[in-house]
Parts: structure tokens; C-alpha cells; sequence
């Protein structure tokens, strides 16, 4: 749709329907797609058609976190540990640019030029804004950060792009979009990454770092650059995106870097002084050009003249790189065919589009990245696994803060508890993304930094959401959340014998959850809404909760019961000690022969207390099923030959992993509401096989920690599930969270493995699932947060959990991952496996929604006062729950009268019977308190109106036609949704006040 056309709609005269564009946002003129005259593609300069054209790109790699905080990084405090100083850099770069309109640099990191920006004076942002309006800067990637792609959830990317690019557009409008991905530094690329930058509209990608064996089949066969096609179910060339693999990393050819950091000599062009250098420069420089180009395709090459945290004296560099444009073109006088020039990755990705050839089509992905036959960078897949767990935890908290922003009105950001804001955690959450902080690949310093941020972030939402929920329910009273839920630590529950449960549910549908609240108490009668009594059971707090919590005075009991709330908000609960009730029966020691609901039996080994199968009742499918805790004895590497583990690479000592026990001890929990059978492995590893009334599912929780290494071993820690399915090899993992991958050991699709490392080499990223299937049976593993994963054997899968780590692995970081905990022993970490039995084909009706449940979660919160004499007590921000197949990804506020909209079809193209077909939404029929005025669809990253959103097409050596986008909508309200789509949509909205009572629904 056009922007600015005005459809009227079949609500009548009332209800004018804006398709609204720039100006009825209030948004100047080219802020999404004015086409500057002089930025973009057309500032790039002029190449020689029958030369080798070299574009040397000048560039800095800016890690938002590392060795440092992002703080200290921005202003190059703590030099001590790495000379690093990015306000330099810009300062330094701004001013090397000015003296000289050939000279270009790229910067790419939106967090720190957002913080630098802040700091200029006026005049220096004008000499800025021309600069870039110039293409002199120019910026590429543009999200807050350059995101992990092994450990990422693909919510969370999306939103760390938004926030960067937006940044980029309020600032210099079009001028300011990139048009290139630029990865140049991830330890290997996820396909998601790529269908998600195709989306975003990026023309191509680039990046430095793929398996060496990989690297060297493309240098052999010229087939560094290749379209990659992201998406099995989104037609081409929908999520196909130009991907370019880098010659020399994302660094310059050796013997010349200029940087201060570096050692290069440099060009010594007086011949009147000594070591005039000049020809051998030339010479040496014209041989690797020649030699780089025989790898390439066309008669361009790019080369990165830059790397980590270069150009804080950007004189250096581009002082020699003038220098060696003026001599090296020099020679064309004399007959030479090579042409330097200083370019950007978007003019040599232009350029390849020129030379209109056909390009490699790849499918598959670039996980697991190998530097050497013994280097498989697979452990960072579980390393810091609590931060992990946190990071993604923080993003549930995210949405629902920027849900009840958008619900709560203006209201929310200041109202009777306090100011708040969604800010702080969106940029805590993006800092949080980048490939040194989820990954686990930082110092310990910087892991606790980005800790602090995120916590700092949720107490900056906490006021917004209490006042939202003031604001939707009545009730001005105290609210509580209770973040520590899994140690079961929460003051109001444990101190109030009279308190109320707020549950908040992010999701697009009714979600029924089992909630655990730690109690003193030994009985209590909990009631809904309407006042009816909800069945409710208490039991003591384990044995193995009580140690890690090294507790006197936390709760001794847990309060268990079913909670339900409807979409997009929340329900309360009332709950009340019952006094002077006996105290639960404590757990038996005796393991029952096995445990059941209507839907799975799970059985025991009564010899070892293992589970030993499992069987879905609905469906009649029963599986042998024995599931124990292993560690990988960490090599030590004790030369150079030798690569130890490390917080980057996984490298096991044996193929053969240690038991850490062949039993374990039993204490059996059963009532009407929930079984646990609690298996106790070591004194480090225990776990809780759980079954609750109403789940289909069963739920894995796992407790290891402190790993111990007195016995100089370091342990990576994995469970493994041997089951008599017969998957021969195959597995499946998810990509970021969304489309799922083929796996087969010991094979890649796109080169023969030679396979050098039987385990480390198998080692995949999960970050929401994997699964194993025969023709009857599918087991799905739904998981709390990004994991190593494999399947080494028929009928088995294995997580790595944990990993605790004596040596560093010489990637950097300069640390052995072993993190010390709050009491120095060892960090004790805990977590949760979901296990899904069900045919192979219904499994993505089961193991989608489970998933959707895993990340997004409900936000308890409990008030311990009592209640408002008349409250809400249930409200729903949706008409009606949105189809199962959609999920509502993201809804935040984006100004005062408009919101951001992500509808996302869940299911791929022929994983469901019932679930992937197309599905359409009406806009105007979404929201109960929200009327929609105006509606406008952006890109993937919200920078660009959908309509003006033109990438380059790439033949391809498949041949096939790209499709023409199908409209398909059937009115500009009602939006279809084909498998795996996501739809941005700008929305102009106006509250409906008083809250309508089917909205309250109390
Ligand atoms: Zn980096």
C-alpha cells in the first residue's frame, strides 16, 4: 500500500481509516525513504570497468563488552587490560574525514556512536550529519550492537536492530540506513540471521569467520560469495540474502596495518631518508591483491583495513593508506591493471551486483565454526549458562513491559508508583546481545556488568508496569514481583498469611500455567476471580533448594496450584492461610514404579531410580527412555599443539564421557496437583523429574553446580537421553529460535568433513529446541535458554548444561571460564528440559506453543496489602485470543500516538496439518481498550515503509525466476500471515476510555 492512501472503512463515517504516512506521524521528510542525492549506492566512487578494483574499507571493530565494560570500552578506562577507547576513535575518525572527500569509514556499533552523539557539541553533529549525507561515514549493520548469532533468540535481535536502526533514522534520516549486514565477528552464522537481515531489507552480508575447511573448499572453487536462501518456508526471494565471506577475517592483509596497535612499518617515501620502502610496498601489496583476486569471482576485492578497536589515531592509517592509493594507482602508467580506491562495504557489494552473475544458492548454515582440526568453537554454545538463562528471562520481562506500556496508557511512565521507564532495559536487553555477553565469551567482570545492566533495566520497568496495572485494574496497592521464584525465595509470600497473585500473560492466547509460590504456611485456600475456590497443594521446599539457597529464615514449604490468564493480561488470585493445619507430609524415599497424569507415564528403574520410558496416553506411543547426568574431562592444552577448553571452544579429552552416577538417590513428592520424583546424582548434580496434572509435557529440572575441580579436571557437564528411537544420526536444532535445521553427525551439506573431533564437531546451538524422530515417534526437547546440543548415537540426544574450566583457550579472552558463584565455591546453576512424546507428525502442534510458553512467561506479581475494595480483578488487552498459529511478537510503544506491531505466523510450511496455513488478522478488531486509526506496514526492523523497501535481485546458479510479491491482504486492516511470516506494522491508535467491561472481563 501507498503511504498516505485513505481507505475508508466499513465501520462507517466514524471511523476514518488512515494508511498514515510521514507526515501524519510528524515525521520529517525522507525520515524513512527520501533518496538523498548524494548518500547511499550514489555515493560511491567511480571504479575502472577494466582494472581490478580494490576497495579498501576503513573500519574499526568496536565489542560492546569483552576484556572491558561497554563504559569503559566508550571512554578507554582500564587501558591496562586492553588499549581501547572508542570516544577516541569517532573524535579521531571525524576529523581524519574532513580533511579529504575521498576518504571513507564505516561504523557499526549504535550503542557506542549513540553515546558519543550525545556528547557533541552542535557543530560537530552538523560537520557529522555531512559527513554522512556525504556517504563519507557511513554507517552499516546499525543495530546496537553486532549480535551473537549462536546464542541469540531471534525476539531479541529483531528488537536490538530496531533500536539501533532507529537510532540511525531519527538521527540523519534516510542518509542514515545501512544497506549491508556486516558480521564480521560471530563465531559462526545462523541462518535466522540471515533470513532475519533479508527482511530488514539489507542487500547482503558479510562476515569473517567460517570453518576453515569450508574457507578453503569456496577459495578453491571461487565461491566465497553466494546468495544464501534463509527460510524454507518463506518464498524466495523473500528471505534470500547476498552473503560475501571476508579474505583476510575482518583484518587487513598482513604488513599493512597502520594502526597504533600495530607493528607494520610504515610507507617511507622520502628517498632522501633512509629504508625508502615504496616499491617493495607496491610490489608486495600488488602480488596479495592478484593473489586475493584469483579467489574471487569479479574484478573487485574488498579488503578490511582496520580491526579491533583501530583508528583512535586514524591519522596513522589513513596517512599510509593515502599513500598507498597514490603509489599503487601510480603504476597504471606503467601498465598496471589494479586500482585501489577507498570504498565501503555497500559500494563493493554494489559493484557485485554490476557484474550481474550467477551466485551459488546455500540453505544450510555455518554452525559449528572450526579454526583448526582440534578447535571447533562449540562450547561457548553453554558457556555462562545463568546468564544465558537471565538474558532470556529479561526478555519476557521486556515484552510485558512494553505490553503494559502501550496498555497502561501515558500513564504508566508516572503514576503512583513512581517513574519508570521501558528504555533502560530495551538498550540493557540489545547491549545484552552482542557477541561477547549472552555468548559467554567475556570476562568475568564484563558478565557481571551485563548482569547489572539487565537488573538495572527491570527496576526501571517495575514502576511501569505496577502503574499500568494500577491503571487496568483499580488497585493502587504495593506490587511485588518475585524474580527468585526458582530458589523459591520471595518475601511477600513467605511473610503474608493474606496476600493477592497477579498473573500477567504476554502471550496472544489463554495460558494455564502451574504457579509455585514459597510459603511458611502449611495450608491455604486460593480463589479466582469470581471467587471460586482453585484447588491448591503445599509442599516442602526440597533439600537441594534449601542447600543452594544456603538458607536459615527462607520459606520451608511451597504453595502449588494451576493459574490461568486470558491474552494479553492478567487474572488475581486471592490467597489466605488456612491456620493451624498440619504440616505436609515430607517426601518419600521409596521410587515408585513410575508416575502418571491422563496424559504421559513416565517409569523408573527401581534399581537405579533413572527414568527408564515414556509414554503418551492420548496417543499410545511408549518409549524406552533412560535420561543421566556425564561430564567431558576439559583438555588442558598444555602447548601449543594442544588446544585446551576454553570459554570459546569445546574440546573434550576422550569421546567417552564420565558418569556422575549410575544411581541416584530418591525422595518421591506426590498429590493431586503435581509428582516429583527427586533424583539426587552427586553432591553437584541433582535433578527433579516433574509431572503436573495438566501437562502434556515432562519437566526436566536440572541443579548442577559447584562443579567441582579440586581434582585439577575441568568438567563440561551434559545429560544425555538414550532412547530406543531410531533417528540414525539425524537430529533437528532450531535456528535462533524459530526455523528448524537438519543436523546429520559427522556430515555438512556443503563440503566433505573430514571430521577431526568426534564429539566437539557434532556440538550444535540450541536455543529453543532440538529433536529426534523415527517414522512412530518424535521426541522434542524444549529448553530454557541457548545450549550445546548433539546427538552422537541412534535414539540419542545430549545438552551440555554447565561447564566449569581450569584453562583459558587462547581465543582472547584471556580467562578459564570458571565462575566463582556468590560464595567463591563455584556458580551453582539451574534449569529446565520439556519433554515432548508425540507422533512426528503432529509434533510442531505440540512443541511450538511449549516453546512460545518457554519465552515468553507470566509476570507474577503479588500485592500483599489488601486489596481495593472493588478492583479489576481480570482484564484481557485483546478482543479475543489471536489463532494459535500467530504469535504476537512484539507490541511496544513507539511515540505518543502510535504503537509497534509484530504479527509472526509460528509454524513452518508443512509442519502442521492444522497449523500452517495462512491466517488472517483484523487490525481493527485486535485490541479491547486500543481503537486502530491508522495503519502503516515497515520492514522487519521498522526503519523503512514496507512499500518502499527495494533490495538487489541476484541471479542464481539454480536459475529460478524470484516471485513477485503476491498481495494477498484482503482490506488494508485485515493482514494474512503465511508460515513463518512476520509483519511490522506502525499503528495509530486511540484509547478507549472507560476500559469496556468485556474487556475486564471481571
Ligand atoms: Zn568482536
Amino acid at each position: 500500500m501507498a503511504a498516505g492512501a485513505v481507505v475508508v472503512s466499513a465501520m462507517g463515517a466514524t471511523a476514518v481509516f488512515l494508511l498514515f504516512c510521514s507526515p501524519v506521524l510528524g515525521f520529517p521528510a525522507g525520515y524513512f525513504s527520501g533518496d538523498s542525492a548524494s548518500c547511499g549506492y550514489k555515493s560511491c566512487p567511480a571504479t575502472r570497468p577494466s582494472m581490478l578494483n580494490v576497495h579498501l574499507v576503513p573500519h574499526t571493530h568496536d565489542d560492546v563488552g569483552w576484556l572491558k565494560t561497554v563504559d569503559q570500552y566508550y571512554y578507554g578506562d582500564r587501558n591496562n587490560i586492553q588499549h581501547a577507547g572508542v570516544q577516541y576513535i569517532l573524535d579521531s575518525v571525524v576529523e581524519q574525514l574532513q580533511l579529504d572527500p575521498a576518504r571513507r569509514f564505516i561504523y557499526v556499533e549504535t550503542g557506542f556512536f549513540y553515546r558519543w552523539w550525545k556528547q557533541q557539541n552542535s557543530a560537530t553533529q552538523r560537520v557529522v550529519t555531512q559527513l554522512v549525507n556525504e556517504g563519507r561515514l557511513e554507517f552499516i549493520n546499525g543495530g546496537w550492537c553486532m549480535s551473537d548469532e549462536a546464542t541469540t533468540h531471534y525476539s531479541a535481535v529483531i528488537d536490538q536492530m530496531t533500536l539501533g536502526l532507529r537510532f540511525l533514522n531519527d538521527t540523519f534520516g534516510a542518509c542514515g540506513r545501512p544497506r549491508v549486514a556486516w558480521h564480521i565477528d560471530p563465531f559462526g552464522h545462523a541462518r535466522e540471521h540471515a533470513s532475519l537481515f533479508a527482511q530488514m531489507g539489507y542487500d547482503g552480508l558479510f562476515f569473517g569467520r567460517l570453518d576453515y575447511q569450508d574457507k578453503a573448499r569456496r577459495i578453491k572453487d571461487k565461491d566465497m560469495e553466494m546468495v544464501w536462501r534463509a527460510s524454507a518456508s518463506l518464498l524466495p526471494p523473500a528471505a534470500d540474502l547476498f552473503t560475501g565471506v571476508l579474505p583476510n577475517g575482518y583484518n587487513p592483509p598482513p604488513g599493512f596495518c597502520w594502526d597504533q596497535l600495530c607493528n607494520d612499518p610504515p610507507i617511507r617515501d622520502d628517498p632522501d631518508l633512509e629504508d625508502y620502502n615504496v616499491d617493495s610496498v607496491v610490489k608486495n601489496f600488488l602480488e596479495i591483491a592478484n593473489n586475493q583476486a584469483s579467489m574471487y569471482k569479479t574484478n573487485h576485492i574488498i579488503m578490511t583495513m582496520g580491526s579491533d578497536f583501530q583508528y583512535e589515531n586514524a591519522n596513522m592509517w589513513y596517512k599510509n593508506l593515502d599513500k598507498l592509493i597514490r603509489y599503487v594507482n601510480a603504476q597504471q602508467s606503467k601498465g598496471s591493471q589494479v586500482n585501489l580506491l577507498y570504498s565501503t562495504p555497500s559500494c563493493y557489494l554494489q559493484e557485485l551486483h554490476r557484474a550481474n552473475l550467477s551466485w551459488s544458492v546455500k540453505t544450510d548454515d555455518f554452525f559449528p565454526y572450526a579454526d583448526g582440526p582440534h578447535d571447533f568453537w562449540t562450547g561457548y554454545f553453554t558457556s555462562r549458562p545463568a546468564l544465558k538463562r537471565y538474558e532470556r528471562l529479561t526478555n519476557s520481562l521486556l515484552q510485558v513491559c512494553n505490553q503494559l506500556e502501550v496498555l497502561g496508557g501515558p500513564e504508566s511512565r508516572r503514576g503512583p508508583h513512581g517513574e519508570g521507564d521501558s528504555e533502560t532495559l530495551r538498550r540493557a536487553m540489545a547491549v545484552a546481545q552482542h557477541h561477547d555477553a549472552v555468548s559467554g565469551t567475556e570476562k568475568q567482570h564484563v558478565a557481571n556488568d551485563y548482569a547489572k545492566r539487565l537488573a538495572t533495566g527491570w527496576a526501571h520497568c517495575e514502576p511501569l508496569v505496577s502503574n499500568a496495572l494500577t491503571t487496568l485494574s483499580g488497585s493502587e496497592n504495593q506490587q511485588t514481583y518475585c524474580l527468585n521464584l526458582n530458589i523459591s525465595v520471595c518475601p511477600v509470600s513467605e511473610g503474608q498469611n493474606k496476600f493477592s497473585l497477579t498473573v500477567y500473560n504476554p502471550l496472544s492466547r489463554s495460558v494455564s500455567w502451574a504457579v509455585r509460590l514459597p510459603v511458611n504456611g502449611s495450608r491455604y485456600s486460593v480463589s479466582d476471580p469470581s471467587g471460586r475456590a482453585v484447588e491448591s497443594q503445599v509442599i516442602p521446599v526440597s533439600k537441594e533448594t534449601r542447600r543452594i539457597r544456603e538458607d536459615k529464615g527462607y520459606a520451608v514449604n511451597e504453595l502449588v496450584f494451576q493459574v490461568e490468564a486470558p491474552p494479553v493480561g492478567f487474572r488475581t488470585y486471592g490467597i489466605s492461610l488456612v491456620p493451624n493445619s498440619p504440616a505436609p507430609a515430607g517426601p518419600s524415599p521409596v521410587a515408585p514404579p513410575f508416575i502418571e497424569n491422563q496424559y504421559l507415564r513416565v517409569t523408573f528403574d527401581p534399581e537405579t531410580g533413572l527414568v527408564s520410558s515414556l509414554t503418551n496416553l492420548e496417543t499410545k506411543q511408549k518409549v524406552q527412555l533412560k535420561q543421566n547426568f556425564y561430564w567431558y574431562n576439559a583438555s588442558v592444552g598444555n602447548s601449543d599443539s594442544s588446544q585446551a577448553s576454553g570459554a570459546y571452544i569445546f574440546r573434550p579429552n576422550s569421546s567417552t564421557p564420565l558418569l556422575v552416577n549410575s544411581a541416584a538417590k530418591i525422595q518421591v513428592v506426590q498429590n493431586s496437583l503435581v509428582q516429583e520424583v527427586q533424583q539426587q546424582f552427586s553432591p553437584w548434580v541433582s535433578q527433579v523429574v516433574r509431572l503436573y496434572r495438566e501437562s502434556r509435557h515432562l519437566e526436566l529440572e536440572w541443579t548442577v553446580g559447584p562443579i567441582p575441580v579440586e581434582d585439577s579436571c575441568g568438567k563440561e557437564v551434559i545429560t544425555r537421553l538414550d532412547t530406543s528411537i531410531s533417528s540414525s544420526g539425524l537430529f533437528y536444532t532450531d535456528s535462533n529460535g524459530r526455523e528448524m535445521l537438519e543436523r546429520l553427525k559427522d556430515y555438512r551439506p556443503t563440503w566433505d568433513l573430514k571430521q577431526s573431533e568426534p564429539v566437539a564437531g557434532n556440538y550444535y546451538p540450541i536455543n529453543s529446541r532440538l529433536y529426534i524422530k523415527d517414522k512412530e515417534n518424535q521426541l522434542t526437547v524444549v529448553t530454557d535458554r541457548s545450549q550445546g546440543a548433539s546427538s552422537l548415537q541412534s535414539g540419542s540426544l545430549e545438552i551440555m548444561l554447565h561447564r566449569r574450566l581450569l584453562r583459558d583457550d587462547w581465543r582472547g579472552v584471556g580467562e578459564p571460564l570458571s565462575e566463582p558463584g556468590d560464595n567463591n565455591e563455584g556458580l551453582v546453576v539451574r534449569g529446565r528440559l520439556l519433554l515432548l512424546l508425540t507422533p512426528p507428525a503432529t509434533a510442531a502442534d505440540a512443541h511450538r506453543p511449549l516453546s512460545e510458553e518457554m519465552v515468553l512467561q507470566p509476570l507474577l506479581a503479588l500485592q500483599a496489602a489488601q486489596l481495593h475494595p472493588n478492583p479489576q480483578l481480570e482484564f484481557s488487552g485483546l478482543q479475543a485470543a489471536l489463532p494459535p498459529a500467530v504469535h504476537l511478537l512484539t507490541m511496544s510503544q513507539w511515540d505518543q500516538d502510535s504503537m509497534l506491531l509484530r504479527l509472526e505466523h509460528q509454524f513452518e510450511a508443512k509442519e502442521s496439518e492444522t497449523h500452517s496455513q495462512t491466517v488472517t488478522i483484523n487490525l481493527q478488531k485486535l485490541f479491547s481498550t486500543l481503537e486502530v486509526v491508522g495503519v502503516s506496514e515497515m520492514n522487519l526492523a521498522a526503519n523503512q515503509w514496507k512499500d518502499d523497501m527495494e533490495r538487489f535481485d541476484w541471479k542464481t546458479s539454480t536459475g529460478e525466476q524470484p516471485l513477485p510479491r503476491a498481495p494477498t491482504d484482503p482490506s488494508p486492516w485485515e493482514v494474512t500471515l503465511k508460515p513463518m511470516e512476520i509483519r511490522t506494522f506502525l499503528l495509530r491508535t486511540q484509547r478507549r476510555w472507560p476500559i469496556p467491561r468485556t474487556a475486564r472481563q471481571g
